[in-house]
């Protein structure tokens, strides 16, 4: 039995709905026209054409498991002394503008969450930690907030998001088809997010990444020599990632 009144009512419920969902995809996408076209390009079909694109407009979030480390006043005051340290001002948020990807060099999830987990390393600095971690079955944690400070690549914490990828021992590029889709997802959805983002890089493009402008380290010497994640890893996320609008470096 259909109520006249209600239907009308639901009609207008819909496009009033319609029009703020537009509104609020213009406001605050402007570049989710070209992302709805890339998220639903295959592999086989990088090239989707209007035709064959669903006209959904936003990059779905993927499932991501929250995992928080321990986040209290002594990381908040170890994060303060090495932002002022490194980079020459107090900072616990960053505005993103990068997205480095890792490997653990470890082989289990666990192991590296409770690495990760305290605030301080043995020498009493801040911890290394990251935003997220993907372990080898595609799994997202998320560990700190997206816009949180994170110690994961020297010259570039005070801008980036840092991706885990569980694997990567003794520097053998291992990682896995489910954790490059769950990277894809996870950097379409951040990107789309924060569109700051411009970059994303492995952790052994940093001296390439140069040319992006945003490496900034004050401790002259301070550097470390990265393999993690690998050319085959960076290669697959560069062409999947391709309409996207982010800049990649050579493999
Ligand atoms: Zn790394």
């Amino acid at each position: 039995m259909t109520n006249r009144n209600t239907g009308k009512e639901v009609l207008i419920l819909k496009r009033s709905l319609l029009a703020v969902c537009t509104a609020i995809c213009l406001l605050t996408l402007p570049g989710c026209g070209q992302a709805a076209d890339t998220t639903f390009a295959t592999e086989e079909n990088p090239a989707s054409t209007a035709s064959n694109v669903p006209a959904q407009r936003t990059v779905p979030r993927p499932d991501i498991v929250d995992k928080p480390i321990l986040w209290n006043g002594t990381r908040e005051q170890l994060i303060r002394e090495y932002t002022q340290k490194h980079y020459g001002k107090e900072q616990l948020e960053i505005v993103p503008q990068a997205v480095v990807v890792h490997w653990t060099g470890a082989s289990t999830w666990e192991g590296t969450y409770s690495w990760f987990y305290k605030e301080a390393m043995a020498n009493g600095t801040l911890n290394v930690a990251s935003q997220f971690l993907v372990d080898r079955d595609g799994t997202i944690y998320q560990l700190t907030p997206a816009t949180a400070f994170c110690r994961h690549a020297i010259g570039y914490n005070w801008c980036s998001i840092g991706i885990e990828n569980v694997g990567g021992a003794d520097d053998t590029e291992n990682l896995t088809e489910a954790q490059l889709q769950a990277n894809i997802q996870l950097i379409r959805y951040l990107h789309q997010q924060y569109p700051t983002i411009q970059y994303v890089f492995g952790h052994y493009q940093q001296v390439a990444a140069h040319a992006s402008g945003l490496y900034h380290e004050d401790v002259p010497g301070y550097h470390s020599v990265k393999a993690d994640p690998g050319p085959q890893f960076m290669r697959g996320l560069r062409e999947n990632l391709s309409g996207d609008g982010l800049a990649f470096y050579p493999e």
